[in-house]
């Protein structure tokens, strides 16, 4: 029964083991956004696999692309040998890039996770630069390596490799709450204005980082998306000392914010751009594309068994093929605009609603202690009690939500891009219940 299975889990599996402890539910089947657990209930999924799942579970074209490799009698494993399953996935995604990076831009599979493309991304940048410093931003999550982890925020989980001191971290603009004392306009300002007058000081240590690593949504961080005119200034900023400028876009690519990719919304072109996640179709695939002036390593610089998955590549590629031709970006786009306008109506009759933000559907509602005091720029504290309370309640109506941010404060929404109008308006609706119910 479930039951057991969650008992037996928890007694055996790691005491570091994360969803599993907030979200009770045994998965046994599931289709689009519905989960159903071992018990019967069935779930909407706002969770997708952390923003893995633009085409919600197992899709038909993501199914039908794995079984023709199933059936083809291509080997599963070639390690990163040419083959034409490579092939189309390659051609797939080049034909998606910014054409600044297809037309020039070269591929390196990494693998299998998220976190070994944002390695490689670092690693490369270091090579082609021959400088070792990196700068990286307040509330970024890169991933769980040494390298990745060092560029993330959090700075309890990045206490292990604390002694990685090459990585300068930078105010990340958060209108609502940010860090660094100033909001809004102001605080994307004051942010860009350090970053320059830091990399002009000859005395701040900096002036020659490798690379500068930026999600232009934050996920993990609680979904704050960089407002575009500070993108564009992180990049002017960049190309005019020579750093090169790489996008984590494996939570906020392939559709998820309502552009292809989410640094298009600001029309900046990264040198590197790390991806992972939604690319492989809900398999483990993750690779960085580059422009080709930076493929400055040699040989084997950058290895790893499990780069070339075929199922992962067949099942990215019908993903990558599937948005593009139902142009799901824009799909979300407009269910996320419908979203977002609903839960701000609802934040206006919820003073717990502190703010609500995002592109496309990559949703974060703030939940925030109406009761306390707000800071000097009118921010209120952060409520993660209650919001592992909305968390629960959403469980008991049906719905996975994950929770987000520097204090696990910010409900994270990140249905698939097949979410129908029915299925979204359920979710706020839920979602809508569950935090009236939460705050009783
Ligand atoms: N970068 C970003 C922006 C992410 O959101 C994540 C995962 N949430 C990672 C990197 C790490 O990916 P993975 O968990 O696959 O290693």
């Amino acid at each position: 029964s479930g039951e057991a299975i969650l008992y037996r889990q928890a007694q055996r599996e790691s005491a570091a083991r994360t969803y599993a402890r907030s979200l009770p539910v045994v998965p046994v089947r599931a289709r689009g956004m519905t989960v159903e657990g071992a018990d019967g209930r069935r779930y909407l999924d706002c969770l997708s696999g952390a923003g893995t799942l633009a085409l919600g579970h197992n899709h038909p074209a993501v199914l039908e692309a794995i079984r023709r490799v199933l059936d083809s009698g291509a080997p599963l494993h070639v390690l990163d040998l040419a083959t034409p399953v490579k092939d189309e996935f390659t051609t797939a995604l080049f034909e998606t890039l910014p054409p600044a990076l297809a037309d020039h831009g070269r591929i390196q599979f990494c693998g299998p996770a998220g976190t070994d493309a944002v390695e490689a991304a670092i690693k490369l940048a270091r090579i082609a630069t021959g400088r070792a410093g990196l700068l990286a931003f307040s509330g970024a999550y890169h991933g769980m390596t040494a390298a990745a982890l060092a560029a993330t925020g959090d700075t309890e989980a990045r206490a292990v490799v604390e002694s990685d001191s090459r990585v300068t971290r930078l105010p990340y603009p958060y209108d609502y709450r940010c860090p660094f004392g100033t909001g809004g306009e102001r605080g994307a300002e004051l942010s860009a204005r350090l970053t320059a007058s830091l990399l002009d000081d000859p005395k701040g240590g900096v002036q020659h980082p490798a690379a500068m690593l930026v999600e232009p949504v934050q996920g993990e961080g609680g979904v704050i998306p960089a407002p575009n005119d500070w993108l564009r200034r992180m990049r002017e900023i960049t190309a005019a000392r020579g750093i090169p400028l790489i996008a984590d876009e494996v939570q906020t690519g392939v559709g998820r914010t309502g552009t292809f990719w989410a640094v298009e919304r600001s029309g900046i072109v990264p040198d590197v751009m790390v991806l992972s996640k939604a690319i492989g179709g809900s398999l483990p695939l993750a690779v960085i594309v580059y422009r080709e002036e930076l493929d400055a390593w040699h040989p084997g610089a950058h290895a790893g068994t499990f780069r070339g998955n075929q199922l992962a590549m067949a099942a990215g590629t019908a993903t990558l093929r599937f948005v593009a031709r139902h142009a799901l970006h824009e799909r979300a786009e407009a269910v996320g605009s419908r979203m977002l306008c609903r839960l701000r109506g609802l934040a206006a009759h919820h003073s717990c609603i502190g703010d609500v933000r995002g592109h496309g559907l990559m949703i974060g509602v703030e939940l925030v202690d109406a009761d306390a005091a707000p800071d000097d720029y009118g921010a209120l504290p952060a409520a993660p009690r209650l919001a592992a309370r909305v968390q629960q309640e959403a469980l008991r109506r049906g719905l996975i939500i994950e929770l987000g941010g520097r204090h696990a404060s910010v409900v994270r929404l990140l249905p698939p891009l097949t979410i129908t109008d029915e299925q979204a308006e359920a979710v706020l609706d839920r979602l809508a219940d569950a935090i009236e119910a939460a705050g009783r």
